[in-house]
């Protein structure tokens, strides 16, 4: 059997995922963030996807340092009647880097399917931005022993034909261990991440090499040293712990 991992040739990134919080008072957040990596740069790529609302201020707020600026969700379509929806385009037209698609909390409070997500991801390409396509198994799933079949049909729904290195990101993220202080071990997580690289190759080649895979889930400074040099693992999507430059910085340097 062929080796599936080349670590050196995937740059790690570190992205924060803000979720329902913050208002023009975090901004200060980025600035922090911007300003620590001008002074110390980091190893890793860094991206804060900060409430919709933000985007426009973030983007002032981080154009000055090496942090990009991302979404949290969008809608397929690039315009249309869609109350309280945005599109790629639009976060596109601000400037920013890369969209969120598929989060279990949008899978499971909005009902998106994984044909949703995958027209969304495809919404993110025609914008010309990064798909940070999100995966990963229910507790239910997991303790059924289905953990690998369900990422392997979420891979299969979720990330479009024609992925790439540069346009997309995976983002595994157990939905048992987002918010939860929870974990999988050491050896899962990287056992995990070794079949998903696999699993990207049967359908990507070898655009999957390049492909950065994500661990997301309850990652804390205290166990980012832990997690983020696991094989594999090319970088964490972070909930709550990147509220908090104090936080975020000590997992971006674990990366
Ligand atoms: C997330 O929502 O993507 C996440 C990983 O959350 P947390 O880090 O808070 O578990």
């Amino acid at each position: 059997e062929r080796p599936v991992s080349m670590p050196s040739t995937r740059k790690p990134i570190v992205i924060g995922n803000w979720k329902m919080n913050g208002t023009r008072e975090s901004l200060g957040e980025i600035e922090a963030l911007n300003a620590g990596l001008i002074k110390a740069p980091a190893a890793a790529d860094v991206m804060v996807c900060p409430p919709a609302t933000l985007l426009s201020e973030a983007l002032t707020a981080a154009s000055t340092g090496p942090a990009t600026i991302g979404a949290q969700d969008c809608h397929a379509e690039a315009s249309g009647a869609h109350t309280g929806d945005i599109s790629a385009e639009m976060i596109a037209d601000l400037g920013g880097s890369g969209v969120i698609v598929g989060h279990s909390e949008r899978r499971q409070n909005h009902g998106e399917t994984d044909a949703v997500v995958a027209a969304k991801a495809r919404a993110v390409w025609r914008a010309g931005l990064i798909a940070i396509v999100c995966i990963g198994e229910t507790e239910a799933e997991r303790d059924a022993g289905d953990t690998l079949s369900v990422l392997a049909r979420q891979i299969a729904g979720s990330v479009p034909e024609g992925a790439t290195a540069e346009r997309t990101i995976l983002a595994y993220e157990p939905v048992w261990a987002i918010g939860t202080g929870r974990t999988p071990t050491e050896a899962e997580i990287e056992d995990t991440h070794g079949a998903l690289r696999k699993e990207l190759e049967r359908h990507f080649g070898a655009q999957a090499m390049g492909m950065r895979i994500l661990y997301g889930g309850s990652v804390k400074p205290g166990n980012a040293a832990a997690i983020l040099p696991l094989g594999d693992v090319d970088g964490a999507l972070v909930g709550g712990a990147s509220l908090k430059v104090a936080d975020f910085r000590p997992i971006i340097d674990a990366a």
